[in-house]
């Protein structure tokens, strides 16, 4: 009989490092977390107690997972830019600071946090027997993976996939990446905050006053659920610009199914079905059929899940 393939997933975040072992059919077996360390010696060995105690008596560890923000080269598991609290992991390669507390030879991936999601849905989610999918991550920025002919783009410099830069305005606000326009100026918890944070400014009449001088993204689609027509105004007009990307990437893509996931992604509900017909009407002609567009499968902790999945396709491919 065969080993089990029992893979490590870890998902090294901002605030929470996470890990998890977990089985062939994306069962948890054990987990543990833990405060993002401050430096990279403690990221090295709050990572090796948790592997310990993750492997403690359990079946052999044949692969590992690791997904973290930033650019990292999936290669050499390199992370090559990671700004905010993360950045002492810069120029670090992840693989390294795991390799010690895993048994020798392990196998061990990497990639950033949007594919490493991409990887779980194609597993055990929603891109399930796909080979063609669009995943967006929608939180404080956007990012997105690609899944192309069953494989998840990297590009020719491990870019591919930021679609958060993609340009939607060509004379829009400044973006943090030195272009200006991009979707994640328009559609992204940020963006959504700004246009109520310059309402409130404003004096315009609205419940969103109430929400203090700074209402956060969940709070402005909670009044545009409860019918305050400024708010409703706000998230309409970045889930219409969203749904115009969307379209664009189908044409490029031609993708089986379109994936939404990250922490906006509840909020959207009150706007899904105007999502997916912006979509539909832009592309239904040229493609000649409606593209699914759904929401993440991979309930929490799916970084870790993702990043299990990550392993998995590893070892599918040894
Ligand atoms: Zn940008």
């Amino acid at each position: 009989m065969r080993d089990a393939l029992t893979v490590i997933g870890i998902d090294i975040g901002g605030t929470r490092v996470k890990a998890a072992l977990v089985d062939e059919a994306g069962k948890v077996l054990a987990s543990g977390q833990t405060a993002t360390p401050a430096s990279v010696d403690r990221v090295r060995s709050e990572l090796a107690a948790m592997l310990n105690d993750l492997q403690k008596d359990r079946p052999r560890v044949m692969a590992v997972g690791i997904g973290c923000k930033g650019i990292i080269d999936a290669a050499s598991t390199e992370v090559l830019t990671l700004p905010g609290t993360l950045h002492h992991l810069e120029g670090q390669r992840l693989a390294e600071l795991v390799s010690g507390a895993l048994p020798p030879g392990c196998p061990i991936t990497a990639d950033n946090d949007a594919r490493v999601a991409m990887a779980g849905e194609r597993v055990w989610g929603a891109a399930r027997n796909c080979e063609d999918a669009l995943l967006l991550t929608l939180g404080t920025g956007v990012g997105g993976a690609v899944l192309s002919g069953g494989r998840i783009l990297q590009g020719a410099k491990g870019i591919a996939g930021h679609i958060g830069h993609l340009t939607v305005d060509s004379d829009g606000a400044d973006c943090i990446c030195g272009n200006r326009g991009c979707l994640e100026t328009v559609f992204s918890a940020r963006a959504i905050e700004s246009e109520a944070y310059a309402a409130v400014h404003r004096g315009m009449a609205s419940k969103l006053v109430g929400c203090g001088a700074t209402p956060s993204c969940e709070q402005v689609f909670a009044c545009a659920r409860n019918g305050d027509p400024v708010a409703r105004r706000i998230v309409e007009r970045a889930t219409k610009v969203l749904g115009a990307a969307i379209a664009g990437l189908l044409f490029v893509i031609d993708p089986e199914v379109v994936i939404l996931s990250g922490q906006i992604v509840e909020s959207l509900d009150i706007l899904l079905d105007r999502l997916r017909s912006e979509v539909e009407w832009r592309t239904k002609p040229l493609l000649r059929r409606t593209v699914r567009l759904v929401k993440s499968e991979l309930v929490d902790p799916s970084g870790v899940l993702g990043a299990a999945a990550l392993a998995q396709t590893l070892l599918a491919r040894q």
